[in-house]
């Protein structure tokens, strides 16, 4: 049924490696993730490879799986997951490590890697979840992917090609050093108060910590900014005619969440450096897709579409969004973007979104306190933020989101109260702005519970005491929901608290994950594993301790997180990231990319592979 209204997969027509691209979710949000798209255009690319798509069945299917013990299918082809050579699973939110391990059973593959063999499937985990700490998936998989698919996919399938057995890939990946983690390499050794003492390679050649490997979709994009802006003509030409992989919507799926238009990732990383964003520091350096390669997408789709969803995390950074934005708009595109940073939001950028009319307009002011927005490195104010929702609401669209967070470190009541006084702020200028247009629009705060995010500088401090958060939360939008024209929506303290657990914990949640899955009651999980959580989630940790997610070398300098952790302590701001060449403050580019990475890693063009290699896709 699904695949009856898609277009662009790809239906196998010969043998070769076969992969299970696994996403833990249903088909109509694991549609909307550009992360999925890429990977299975990228392994789809690769000669002898073939790759299908399988999702968590909905509510009413699981039900009937449940009942009759059916195996869990490809979606292409209808094939039992089992058959398949290699199960790969993307996963983005560590809540989805449930429904990763419910689609193991489903599939009737062990869920434990040592218990299953050298005929079953090699199990790898990739995506932004898994290497921020891959620990509490560990147990789970043969391999975890540390870093981005566009270049590890291409040495995962080498390694398989070339070595006969499970070991030798699983070693082979191992010691390249960077990007495969392979747990059952690595004794934990735990100290007696159950912190992480070590972890012991128990393999001859294999590495102490595993690097991040981050794929270079520009490399140089800190050139490329320095050259516009000096008018280097000639090097910034040079630079935005290199050929890029510009990751986008592979297959057309106008029945799944966003899919009636065409995303397109233009830049990734963020510059900014707030310090809970642990999409921006895992992400570190920033880096761009051209101008060019983004639009030639949306020439080649526009016949199917004119929606057009701009994702990154600061759409604004990207030295050429003048000209997307304006060629994109002379295609008659509806624009929408994944997220709006609110120092960067450009007068041409919201008249666009205007035009589109194709979204709702979502900002982030966090906090409504100056000092704790100083604390989280969030460098805005409310005179500012003010500012910004009036040109929106000047726009004629009177209806904003505002995302705030509850439980940041060293919050008061008067800083809570102070969102108050933001609130009241943004409302009046909403009215203010409404009596041009002859209607009001709506304030629509969204509370979410504060988890502090490995590789983070406030990955040492504790979540907020879950009562106590619960009391916050509830003290928020009591008195937000006294504001007329206020629309308040929250996340549970519970919630943050399940994250958290996910996030921050060790090899052992793997326990808690597995019985969770199964019994679908994570109270129950707990008691039967005899795990207390508030060990993983609710003490601040010391300098000294070793963080479970320290396996992995992320880049950034444990010197850098101190200082800016002490930094927060003292609600003292920094500068961004300036994403420049030869700069070594945070610790990545020199350690991550631009010193070692071989030159084949940089570039990705798995287009041009395939069609140099005359390899025909079947499309459906
Ligand atoms: S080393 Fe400098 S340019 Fe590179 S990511 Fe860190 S702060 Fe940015």
């Amino acid at each position: 049924m699904k695949l009856a209204v898609e277009e662009g997969y790809v239906i196998p027509q010969r043998g070769g490696l076969r992969i299970a691209l696994c996403y833990p979710n249903t088909h109509s949000i694991g549609m909307a993730n550009l992360g999925l798209h890429t990977m299975y255009e990228l392994f789809n690319s690769i000669p002898d490879v073939v790759c299908e798509r399988v999702f968590l069945p909905d509510k009413a299917e699981l039900v009937e799986y449940e009942k009759s013990g059916a195996p869990l299918m490809s979606l292409e082809t209808q094939s039992r997951i089992k058959s398949f050579d290699v199960v790969a699973f993307s996963i983005s939110f560590e809540t989805d490590y449930l429904n990763m391990a419910k689609m193991l059973q489903l599939a009737d593959i062990p869920v434990w890697a040592e218990e299953r063999h050298e005929g079953h499937p090699l199990v790898i985990m990739g995506g932004a979840a898994s290497f921020l700490n891959p620990e509490p998936i560990a147990d789970f998989t043969d391999v975890i992917a540390v870093g981005e698919g566009e270049i590890l996919a291409f040495q995962l399938i080498d390694a398989i090609v070339e070595n006969a057995s499970k070991r030798d890939i699983l070693l082979s990946l191992a010691k390249i050093g960077r990007g495969f983690y392979v747990p059952s390499f690595y004794d934990v050794i735990y100290n007696e108060d159950g912190t992480v003492f070590d972890y012991i390679p128990n393999e001859k050649g294999i590495p102490k910590r595993v690097g991040r490997a981050v794929a270079s979709v520009n490399p140089k994009e800190g050139t490329l900014r320095r050259a516009l802006k000096r008018g280097e003509t000639e090097l910034a030409e040079f630079l935005l005619n290199q050929d890029t992989f510009c990751p986008s919507t592979a297959i057309w799926s106008p029945g799944a969440e966003m899919g009636d238009r065409l995303l397109v990732e233009i830049s990734r990383g963020c510059s900014q450096g707030c310090r809970f964003c642990w999409a921006g520091y895992n992400y570190y350096p920033p880096r761009v897709v051209p101008a060019k390669d983004i639009l030639e997408k949306a020439r080649e789709w526009r016949h199917k579409t004119n929606k057009i969803g701009l994702v990154s995390t600061a759409v604004c950074d990207h030295p050429e969004i003048s000209t997307i934005l304006r060629e994109l708009r002379a295609m008659d595109y509806r624009i929408s973007v994944s997220s709006l940073r609110l120092d960067q939001i450009s007068d041409e950028l919201l008249d666009a979104l205007v035009e589109s009319r194709d979204q709702q307009i979502a900002v982030a002011p966090e906090t409504g306190s100056d000092r704790l927005r100083r604390v989280i490195n969030k460098n805005l104010t409310n005179d500012e933020i003010v500012d910004i929702c009036g040109a929106v609401f000047d726009r004629g669209m009177l209806t904003v989101k505002l995302y705030m967070m509850v439980g940041l470190p060293t919050e008061t009541d008067e800083d809570l109260d102070e969102m108050f006084v933001l609130v009241e702020r943004i409302k009046n200028r909403m009215l203010e702005a409404g009596k041009k247009f002859g209607r009001a629009g709506k304030i629509i705060p969204s509370l979410n519970g504060f988890v502090p995010k490995p590789n983070t500088p406030l990955q040492w401090d504790a979540i907020c005491d879950e009562r106590e958060l619960k009391r916050r939360i509830k003290y928020v939008s009591k008195g937000l929901s006294k504001i007329p024209n206020v629309e308040v929506r929250f996340m549970s303290a519970r919630i943050a608290h399940e994250q958290a657990l996910y996030s921050s914990g060790d090899r052992n949640i793997g326990k808690v994950i597995d019985a969770a899955a199964r019994h679908g009651d994570l109270n129950r999980a707990l008691r039967e594993t005899n795990t207390d959580p508030a060990f993983h989630t609710s003490r601040d940790r010391s300098y000294d301790e070793f963080l479970p997610w320290s396996i992995v070398d992320s880049g950034l300098s444990f010197e850098f997180l101190k200082t800016e952790h002490e930094k927060a302590r003292e609600s003292l701001s920094s500068l961004p990231c300036p994403a420049v060449e030869k700069c070594t403050t945070c610790g990545v580019c020199p350690s991550t990319w631009l010193a070692d990475a071989p030159e084949g890693l940089i570039q990705i063009q798995p287009l041009k592979i395939k069609q140099l290699l005359g390899i025909p896709a079947s499309a459906g």
